[in-house]
């Protein structure tokens, strides 16, 4: 038996791309090779795939030696495609029929796992900042965003793409833009560039509270990016917090290091 090929796949089971599911499919396989690839060496590793649609991802991931790939979808329509593609995967593509958004883990192979997703740009903040949360969980991530996002979250302090993304990120993760896609690489092409950030957690990661305490400095400090920080950080004690932390209360968000942001969260932290 033969795997027809992705566009026959996509013809047979008018799978027509839904706006409403940001779905962009990736029809090129030398393209999705090279995302997979993104994902580092897969030898034995549980591969998470969100969104997989048509699976133009899902069978380059199949090409690498993984040893588990968990492709998470949501719209019902591309579940026979992806069931008649996991019959050519020697029962290593398991289908996982659930919104990302509220995944549960125990659905998934073990962790540590990798992510390698050309992500649904509508969820992709919000399914990141929910794997920043476990990151322990998380060996490496490949994953495609709008151009514009991926930017924000490996941007550097002084700049204006700056802000509460990259320091989540860049807390928890060492992160890079690996490739620039142009919007005719997909079907349809959507109205941005695109690019793959390469993610990958650090070997210690903060607890749960103290993420959640980072959380609300950065909210706070970027929610009034322009104000002063003895401003933006008065509703979580600012000119204290900011003197223990030996920063200039009138120095603004976007200056400070990820390293001060960090000073900041713990002393808000220890402070609750
Ligand atoms: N991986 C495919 C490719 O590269 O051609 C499709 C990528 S398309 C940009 C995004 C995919 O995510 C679509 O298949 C869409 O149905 C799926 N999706 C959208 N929202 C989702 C959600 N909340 N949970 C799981 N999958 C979702």
């Amino acid at each position: 038996m033969t795997l027809p090929s992705l566009k026959d796949s996509i013809q047979q089971h008018g799978l027509d791309a839904k706006k409403a599911l940001g779905q962009h499919f990736l029809l090129d396989p030398g393209l999705c090779a090279r995302i997979a690839a993104l994902g580092g060496d897969l030898t034995g590793r549980s591969v998470v795939e969100i969104g997989p649609g048509p699976g133009g991802l899902t069978r380059a991931l199949i090409n690498t030696p993984a040893d588990r790939i968990d492709a998470v979808e949501i719209d019902e329509r591309a579940w026979p495609l992806l069931d008649e593609l996991a019959g050519y995967a020697n029962g290593r593509l398991h289908i996982v029929r659930q919104d990302a958004l509220t995944l549960d883990a125990a659905s998934l192979g073990p962790a540590p796992r990798q992510i390698v997703a050309n992500l649904p740009y509508n969820v992709a903040t919000p399914l990141l900042i929910g794997w920043l949360r476990q990151a322990a969980s998380w060996e490496r991530m490949a994953l495609m965003f709008q151009f514009e996002v991926a930017e924000r979250i490996c941007a550097a302090p002084g700049t204006s793409a700056y802000g509460r993304l990259a320091v989540l990120a860049q807390w928890c993760a060492q992160c890079s833009i690996a490739l620039k896609i142009p919007p005719g690489a997909f079907s349809p092409p959507p109205k941005v560039h695109s690019a793959v950030a390469v993610i990958i957690p650090h070997a210690e990661q903060p607890e749960p509270s103290l993420f959640k305490a980072m959380e609300r400095v950065t909210a706070a400090a970027f929610g009034q990016r322009r104000k002063m920080l003895r401003s933006s950080l008065k509703s979580i004690g600012g000119e204290k917090l900011l003197s223990q932390a030996e920063i200039e209360p009138t120095r603004r968000a976007e200056t400070l290091s990820i390293a001060e942001f960090a000073r900041l969260a713990t002393l808000h932290h220890a402070d609750r």
